[in-house]
C-alpha cells in the first residue's frame, strides 16, 4: 500500500512538473497564441477515452473527430466510431457521454455552420457498412447528443464503404461528403437542406485510386482532398468537383520512406496561418505518425510515436484527428487523438479506445519554436 501510494505520488509529482513546463510555454489565452521552447522526443497520452463496447480481441474502435464547442470550449466533444455498433460521444476527459446504435460505422468527420433552412447546425457524418451508406447527425452540444439528420438512407455505389470525410467550400458555402470503398473509388456527394429540416445528398463525381483507400481529410482553406491508399501512400486531389480529377502523389508517403510502413491509415491537418501547417499520417505498420508540410509539395519532416506513460501508448492506429484550439487547462492548445489498436489497463488487454495527446507536444516535436495560434480556425 505504502509503495503504491508513494509511486502514485511520484507519478503525480512528475506529471505536475511536466505540466508546469508545458504551461510555462503558453501565453495568456487572450493573446490567442502559444509559443514553444521545448523539444519533446517521446510523446505520451494525457487522457484516454473509455473503451468501446466490444470484446477485447475485437477490432472495434476506428476513427475519432473533434467537435469544437465555440460558445463553451471546455464543453467540446469527440465523436468516435465503434465499427461493430455505432457512434460514441466523449468529453474532453475521454468519458463516454452518449452512444447511438447506428450500425457498422467506420470513419467519421465534423463540419460547422450548415444552413438547415435558416438554422445553422454543426454536424457529423460517418460511413456505414450496415447499409453501404453514410449517415449524418446534428451535434447537440447543449444536451451532448447526436441527432440523425440524413433525409434518407444515402446509399453509396462504391464496393463496401470504408473511408469518409467532409469538405466545406467556403467560397460557395457548399458542403460535400467524400466516401471511398475497397475497389479504389471515391465518391463526392454535395449536401443540401432537404425536406423536413433534414440533410440530403447528391452524387457529383467519382474519383479513383488503384487499390483500397481509407483515411481521407479535406483542407477547407486550400480546397485540397487528401486520400490515403493503404498499400501505396497519400494522394491529393482538388476538392471542388469543377477543378478536375487529376491526382498528385506525395512522394515520401510511400514505403520508399523508411519511416513509413503500410497500411497508411488516418489523415489529419494541423493548421497555421498563411497556408502553413502540417499533414499527419498514421503509419499503421510501425505504430507511428508521419508529419508532412501542409503547403507546397508536402515535404516529409519527421515521425513520432505515442509510448507508454501513465496511460498506455498507441499501436496499429486507424483514424486520427488533431486541433490546436484552446479548450481548457488540460488542453490550452488542443489535442491530437488517435485510435489505439491495443488498449491496456496495466498488464490487462482491454477493448480498444482513443488516446489524447497535448497538441503542443506534437507541435514542438516538429518545431521547438513553433507558435500555435489557438484561435485560428480556418475550417469553421
Ligand atoms: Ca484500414
Ligand atoms: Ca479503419
Ligand atoms: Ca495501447
Ligand atoms: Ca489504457
Amino acid at each position: 500500500m505504502m509503495n503504491r501510494k508513494r509511486s502514485v505520488f511520484l507519478v503525480g509529482a512528475i506529471s505536475f512538473f511536466l505540466t508546469a513546463i508545458l504551461l510555462h510555454c503558453v501565453k495568456n489565452d487572450e493573446t490567442e497564441e502559444t509559443t514553444g521552447t521545448k523539444e519533446v522526443s517521446v510523446l505520451t497520452a494525457r487522457y484516454e477515452t473509455d473503451a468501446v463496447s466490444a470484446d477485447t480481441d475485437e477490432d472495434a474502435a476506428d476513427d475519432p473527430a473533434i467537435w469544437i464547442n465555440f460558445t463553451n470550449p471546455s464543453k467540446s466533444l469527440i465523436v468516435g466510431t465503434n465499427k461493430k455498433a455505432g457512434l460514441n460521444l466523449y468529453n474532453l476527459k475521454g468519458e463516454e457521454v452518449f452512444f447511438i446504435p447506428e450500425g457498422l460505422v467506420n470513419n467519421v468527420d465534423v463540419r460547422y455552420g450548415f444552413d438547415l433552412n435558416g438554422k445553422k447546425v454543426d454536424f457529423a457524418g460517418a460511413s456505414n457498412r450496415t447499409t453501404n451508406s453514410f449517415c449524418l447527425h446534428v451535434i447537440d452540444g447543449e444536451n451532448q447528443e447526436l441527432i440523425p439528420v440524413h433525409a434518407r438512407e444515402i446509399i453509396s455505389g462504391v464496393d463496401e464503404v470504408y473511408g469518409f470525410c467532409l469538405y466545406h467550400d467556403k467560397t460557395e458555402d457548399t458542403y460535400y461528403a467524400f466516401v471511398n470503398g475497397k475497389n479504389g473509388q471515391i465518391e463526392q456527394w454535395s449536401l443540401f437542406a432537404g425536406m423536413n429540416d433534414k440533410i440530403d445528398a447528391e452524387l457529383v463525381r467519382t474519383l479513383n485510386v488503384d487499390s483500397q483507400p481509407e483515411g481521407m481529410v479535406a483542407d477547407d482553406e486550400t480546397g485540397t482532398l487528401y486520400v490515403g491508399e493503404e498499400g501505396r501512400g497519400v494522394w491529393k486531389f482538388r476538392a471542388n468537383p469543377d477543378q478536375g480529377d487529376e491526382k498528385v502523389f506525395i512522394p515520401m508517403s510511400s514505403e520508399d520512406n523508411p519511416a513509413i510502413e503500410y497500411d497508411v491509415e488516418g489523415l489529419a491537418l494541423l493548421y497555421l496561418p498563411e497556408g502553413k501547417g502540417y499533414l499527419l499520417v498514421s503509419s499503421q505498420g510501425n505504430n507511428s505518425y508521419a508529419v508532412f508540410e501542409r503547403n507546397g509539395t508536402n515535404e516529409y519532416l519527421t515521425s513520432f510515436s505515442i509510448e507508454d506513460g501513465e496511460i498506455d501508448g498507441a499501436e496499429e492506429t486507424d483514424g486520427i484527428d488533431i486541433t490546436h484550439y484552446g479548450f481548457n487547462d488540460d488542453f490550452p492548445a488542443g489535442f491530437f487523438i488517435v485510435q489505439d489498436g491495443f488498449n491496456f489497463e496495466g498488464d490487462q488487454l482491454s477493448s480498444q479506445n482513443f488516446k489524447l495527446v497535448d497538441t503542443r507536444e506534437v507541435a514542438y516535436l516538429i518545431d521547438p519554436q513553433m507558435t500555435i495560434y489557438t484561435r485560428y480556425v480556418p475550417y469553421r
